[in-house]
């Protein structure tokens, strides 16, 4: 009889809220992460004066609404984000703008992982799921009945169903032998705090300019920003003083939010597009950055990854309706549903990725004519709306 009846490798914002899905279904599982335990206490530094990390996520409603229902706090999302009520982009000579309404929480991925923590030290919780940091994943064995699943601690653990959710770099993936399709960008994801003249108004925004999108990401505070630059040129704005990429900021930035006033610490992160060429094998799935990673262009690799988590329990509760099926089926069940919306999501956004890459005249003649008319295009613009709310 296995230990566990599921194990969750990686802590992240997926592997938690996936831990957390299936152990409100009554199940008995273990999550294990290779990071330190949560110390409780904000992750954060203090940033132009604010206790502001520069790691945040655009959640969308349907995402907002799963984390409820997982049982973190309504109040946390007024509390500890920025409630969005509209986006704008615009192409960088500013030639053509589009605006639509949009609606989600821009929250700081520390304070997510912190709620989520809360959750699991409700007691019922606490009683069902094992937590062990600091420990990584050598070995993956699995038979009809049960996988086996080596930790770095040299521990051998048995459980029904063992998820991956051990982000783009998954061990998990690899000791499966599950194959991934990646193709690196020639951009790097630079985020920083930065104060603009102008209040944000709560609208996201994103400029594309010569270097790649530059996307402002409304925090609490009305005039500061997340900034998040996917640029060809990270390296020297990384390495330029904050005088210097301020200024290199207001060129963009002063159309809507007016001079950068102030920039805090910057961070890289290097950016790539990769999917597993399938979910499922055996008794073992992969959910979250593990399955697919996408570039953070169009804020929604987190949303992708808690809808995962969200098709995977419907598939495991299938199961428990019908249990003349195999647990096998329910997973190859689960990546039939969520693999083409993964795969449309990461063709979508790497066709905008590519539409706004540095130009041809022609090309920007086209972009800037189509966003002109979509502005204009009501219905369109609703659809786009609820795409990107998470209504695929
Ligand atoms: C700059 C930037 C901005 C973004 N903005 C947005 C946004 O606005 N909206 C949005 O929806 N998405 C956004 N994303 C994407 C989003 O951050 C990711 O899709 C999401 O964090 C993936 O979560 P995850 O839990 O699957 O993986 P991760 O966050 O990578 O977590 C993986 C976990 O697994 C652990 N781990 C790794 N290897 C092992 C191992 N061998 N054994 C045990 N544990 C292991 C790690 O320590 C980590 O805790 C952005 C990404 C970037 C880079």
């Amino acid at each position: 009889m296995p230990q566990y009846d599921f194990v969750v490798a990686g802590a992240g914002l997926v592997g938690l809220s996936a831990a957390l899905t299936l152990t409100r279904q009554g199940l008995k599982g273990l999550l294990f992460d290779q990071g330190f335990a949560p110390s409780g206490a904000s992750a954060t530094s203090q940033v132009l004066g604010l206790d502001r990390s520069p790691r945040v996520s655009a959640i969308n409603p349907v995402s907002v609404n799963f984390l409820i229902q997982l049982g973190v706090d309504p109040a946390f999302f007024d509390q500890a984000g920025c409630s969005v009520s509209g986006m704008t982009v615009w192409d960088g000579d500013g030639s053509g703008e589009l605006s639509m309404p949009s609606a989600g929480y821009i929250v700081e991925n520390h304070r997510l992982l912190d709620a989520l923590h809360g959750v699991m030290c409700q007691p019922l919780i606490a009683d069902a799921l094992t937590q062990q940091f600091e420990v990584g994943i050598v070995d993956v064995q699995q038979d009809d009945a049960m996988v086996a699943v080596t930790l770095t601690t040299g521990e051998t653990l048995e459980t029904r169903l063992l998820i991956g959710a051990d982000g783009s770099g998954s061990r998990t993936r690899d000791l499966l032998g599950i194959r991934s399709v990646a193709w690196r960008y020639d951009q790097t994801a630079l985020v920083c705090v930065s104060e603009t003249a102008l209040p944000h108004q709560s609208i996201a925004r994103q400029s594309f300019t010569p270097e790649g999108p530059l996307a402002f990401l409304p925090l609490p505070e009305p005039n500061h920003s997340v900034l998040v630059w996917s640029s060809t040129q990270a390296q020297a704005q990384l390495q330029s003083s904050n005088q210097e990429f301020a200024a290199m900021v207001s060129a963009h930035s002063v159309r809507a939010l007016g001079q950068v006033t102030a920039i805090g610490a910057r961070a890289v992160f290097p950016l790539q597009q990769q999917h597993a060429i399938r979910y499922a094998k055996g008794r073992s799935v992969l959910v979250g950055d593990a399955a697919h990673s996408i570039h953070p262009l169009a804020g929604q690799g987190l949303n992708l990854g808690f809808a995962d988590v969200v098709g995977l329990s419907q598939a495991i509760e299938n199961l428990r309706l019908d249990q003349r099926r195999p647990l096998s089926d329910a997973l190859r069940r689960y990546e039939a549903q969520r693999r083409p919306i993964n795969l449309r999501m990461t063709a979508a956004t790497d066709l905008l990725k590519r539409v706004f890459d540095p130009p041809s005249p022609l090309l920007r003649l086209a972009r800037s004519t189509g966003m002109r008319w979509l502005q204009d295009q009501t219905r369109l613009k609703q659809a786009l709306s609820l795409a990107a709310a998470g209504h695929l």
